[in-house]
């Protein structure tokens, strides 16, 4: 990676970090799970609206953490809006490869997108549950659990 791409990444994050997308509660979400990262002090809210086929019609949260968390949270409610319940699994299986170095570089790392900037955090292992909160929150409340903790 160039040193103006990692500049890139580093953007945005900092952009999804500081003005978080999605950032609600949804009106008729019918599913909720709380996630919490002691580590970090990262705790957030995620709420999905699934239809009657177990597809993301609606999704967004609210809470507070670091940017990782903020960016990586934000970046996942764009992703997966308008997945099913098993690509949005999927896709997160993808994500943790991808952030705790279990990716050979020979998986779908395209359709990570942009999620591929949160990759810097593979170097550091507490960052990794900061970057992966919103997702492990997301599939609890797909299982239908309320809540989620990276401990
Ligand atoms: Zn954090």
């Amino acid at each position: 990676m160039t040193d103006d791409l990692r500049d890139l990444y580093q953007e945005v994050i900092l952009d999804h970090g500081r003005n978080p997308r999605n950032f609600r509660r949804p009106a008729g979400c019918n599913r909720r799970a709380e996630g919490d990262n002691p580590l970090c002090g990262d705790r957030l809210t995620v709420y999905l609206k699934l239809d009657d086929a177990g597809a993301v019609e609606d999704v967004a949260f609210e809470g507070r953490g670091c940017a990782i968390s903020m960016a990586s949270a934000s970046m996942m409610t764009e992703m997966i809006r308008g997945r099913g319940e098993a690509e949005a699994r999927a896709l997160f299986d993808a994500f943790h490869k991808l952030v705790t170095g279990g990716d050979d570089g020979t998986g779908d790392v395209e359709d990570l997108d942009k999620l591929v900037a949160l990759s810097g955090v593979r170097a550091f292992p507490m960052r990794v549950k900061c970057a992966t909160l919103a997702w492990h929150t997301m599939t609890a409340a797909m299982n239908g659990l309320e809540t989620a903790t990276t401990e």
